[in-house]
């Protein structure tokens, strides 16, 4: 299909293709002949009973077969794809240069042609090949417009509009050959990605769940040890910060892998909106951010996994904030649509994302920032879809980005 790519099994596959052509072709070729020589004039008013004395005779058989050990040194020597331009174009060649010889500066009306042709055109789809496709209807039209121009004779157009007609067939057939196969290696591909991020998955949720538990009695005693001496030391602060960190990132990790049973119970939004800023603060003010809440109807409790929720807009907040290194301001609205459905807004006056790395978000590990992990998308996307809702990105290069979260009220409808 693709002759840049040269694949073992795709070698094997136009290897088996080009031998069934050479047996075709050249069983078509003589049984063609046998047919037009001897088998029709003999019962029948049509046909030629002049083999082999017109155009080159015999030569013409002793030409078509010398195609035959050419092709097959190309075929051992590994590069099967060119044989069968080789056959096309040396076929013409020959076929010219016969129909020449029979008809140039005589008054025989031009009567020519072999299956062969025929052949040639429906082996394009059986090569998965559109330049082989071109090449075939354009010579073989070719052949009898020049051999037309040359014998001034109109009896070649019969020829011309068949191969036409039987072009465009093939060209369907190569067409559905194509799109079938295409879709064919996209599932493949898919296949390949599921399978892909399931081991990263597991292997992530594995790493994750043995830094956990380490990290939490890090974090008490680091705890501990601020009481003991508040006076001292400046940096348990950022210690405890930084082991926070290490904690949404191992959160992160673990829910990729996770055979995941989210625990629905009712909660409040608000409060799981609360509680991520109070998380978000601290990197916000450092960057100077403001963050606005416009919620201006109540939301009634949802039913949901809280702690997952919580995850999700750390993310989302975190992202916007490290959007916005020159400061300014991230509004969060929410909304209810119908009473049924709820829509919460984080909308951040960053730098935006462009067109092109948007296709990119789903992709675990995409990231463009120097310290970032390129899970916190994906999981949010994951763990919200889990909630039979949905994340719907826009964004305006160098203008911001508007993230909407949409969630269902109750998981029954
Ligand atoms: P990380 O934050 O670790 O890079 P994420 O999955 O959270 O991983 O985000 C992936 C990428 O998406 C980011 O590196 C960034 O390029 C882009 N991105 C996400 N949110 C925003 C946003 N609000 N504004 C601009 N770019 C964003
Ligand atoms: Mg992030």
């Amino acid at each position: 299909m693709n002759e840049g790519i040269r694949s073992p099994k795709l070698l094997f596959e136009e290897k088996k293709a080009i031998k069934l052509f050479l047996w075709l072709f050249y069983f078509f070729f003589v049984t063609f002949d046998i047919f037009w020589y001897f088998v029709l004039p003999k019962y029948t008013s049509y046909g030629k009973n002049d083999f082999p004395e017109s155009g080159l005779g015999y030569w013409l058989y002793f030409w078509v077969f010398s195609l035959l050990p050419i092709s097959i040194s190309f075929i051992k020597k590994g590069n099967p794809y060119l044989v069968k331009y080789i056959f096309l174009l040396g076929y013409l060649l020959i076929d010219i240069i016969d129909n020449l010889l029979i008809y140039f500066g005589t008054s025989i009306p031009f009567a020519s042609g072999n299956i062969v042709e025929l052949l040639f055109l429906f082996f394009s789809p059986i090569f998965v090949n559109k330049k082989y496709f071109w090449t075939v209807s354009i010579g073989i039209v070719g052949k009898y417009l020049l051999l037309g121009i040359v014998l001034q004779d109109a009896n070649v157009l019969p020829p011309i509009i068949i191969t036409i007609i039987l072009s465009a067939i093939a060209f369907i057939l190569l067409i559905r050959f194509y799109s079938y196969i295409s879709s064919l290696t996209s599932v493949h591909e898919e296949l390949r990605q599921k399978e892909k991020l399931a081991v990263i998955g597991r292997m992530a949720a594995a790493i994750g769940h043995e830094i956990r538990n380490p990290l939490s009695s890090l974090k008490g005693f680091t705890q501990l040890q601020q009481e003991r001496n508040p006076s001292t030391n400046e940096f348990y602060p950022i210690m405890i910060q930084e082991i926070d960190r290490i904690n949404l990132i191992v959160n992160d990790l673990m829910y990729l892998g996770k055979p995941r049973v989210t625990e629905f119970e009712k909660a409040s939004i608000e409060k799981v909106i609360a509680y991520t800023l109070s998380i978000t603060q601290q990197q916000a003010e450092r960057q100077g951010v403001t963050i606005e809440k416009m919620m201006p109807v109540a939301i009634p409790p949802i039913e949901c996994d809280e702690k997952q929720l919580k995850q999700v807009f750390i993310n989302l907040i975190k992202n916007a904030i490290e959007s916005m290194s020159e400061g300014g301001t991230i509004k969060i609205i929410t909304d209810l649509l119908q009473g049924q459905k709820l829509h919460i807004i984080i909308q951040d006056e960053g730098i935006g994302i462009d067109d092109e790395n948007i296709l990119n978000l789903g992709e675990p590990f995409f990231t463009t920032k120097k310290d970032g992990t390129g899970l916190g998308l994906m999981v949010s996307n994951q763990i919200i879809r889990d909630h039979n809702g949905e994340i719907n990105i826009e964004s305006n290069l160098g203008k911001g980005t508007k993230i909407t979260v949409k969630l269902p009220i109750s998981q029954k409808s």
